[in-house]
């Protein structure tokens, strides 16, 4: 099942994506979704961003073939870091290249959206929190990353977390083939059993420092062959079995 969030005649709305339309839900997807009679071509819509988080985590080094890249030892637990909820953006929508900025890079990841309060769970029970997956592009201005000695401002300007296109419900993330492209260009080519943590470990370990509520975002880490951004590039993320999002930098 595609969630989708969406902008028709001025209404947010949220609905489920099935072939060229979309069925419209009574609810939000975080508790048991109930449908509306009303259908919208898929066309005729504006997709926006398919969640609204409280907070959206990402873990550091998580793919095995990024460590090896980067010459670092395989980390014991996972380093996670947070960008604010004003950083994301949606599928088609664009990516601010900040004035002063002098290198910016996409990061395609695998993200989780968490469908009900997960505090202190365990790996093993960490899939009946989770909604369902999506992409998305840790956005990073690397040279305020290295000049600040930590990460806040580096991955917080506004613009900086396209989310989407979509939540898929029905994906396995252990063996998802993940792919980036600039300009029709693949940059990034992996696959997600190179994680080195788990989704469902990730879920749980974060679980065990904040409170996650529904809407909230994890994303996993981002493979090798990452690179710069220029203005007017196209960016794609592209995960198997979820779909590509899109973005262009202005
Ligand atoms: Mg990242």
């Amino acid at each position: 099942m595609k969630i989708v969030r969406l902008l028709y005649k001025k209404e947010e709305l949220w609905g489920i994506l099935k072939n060229n339309h979309i069925n419209t839900v009574r609810n939000h997807p975080y508790q048991r979704i109930r449908l509306t009679s009303k259908q919208i071509l898929f066309k005729k819509v504006k997709l926006l961003a398919p969640t609204i988080p409280t907070k959206i985590i990402l873990a550091g080094l998580n793919y095995k073939d990024h460590a090896r890249e980067l010459k670092m030892k395989i980390p014991k637990e996972p380093v996670i870091f947070l960008k604010p909820p004003t950083t994301i953006v949606g599928h088609n929508e664009a990516i601010v290249y900040p004035e002063g900025v002098k290198r910016l890079d996409y990061e395609a990841e695998l993200a989780v959206v968490i469908k009900k309060r997960a505090r202190n769970i365990s790996a093993r029970n960490a899939k009946k929190y989770i909604l369902g997956y999506t992409c998305l592009n840790d956005v990073t201005a690397r040279d305020l990353q290295k000049k600040d000695g930590q990460w806040t401002r580096a991955k917080s300007f506004d613009t900086f977390c396209p989310i989407g296109p979509w939540v898929e419900t029905d994906f396995n993330p252990e063996k998802a083939n993940i792919k980036l492209y600039v300009n029709g260009k693949l940059k990034q080519d992996s696959c997600t059993s190179n994680f080195i943590f788990s989704v469902d470990y990730l879920v749980s370990f974060i679980s065990k420092v904040m409170t996650l509520l529904p809407g909230d975002v994890i994303s996993s880490g981002t493979p090798a062959g990452v690179g710069p951004l220029k203005k007017h590039n196209i960016v794609e993320v592209e995960i198997k079995g979820i779909g590509r999002l899109r973005n262009k930098i202005i």
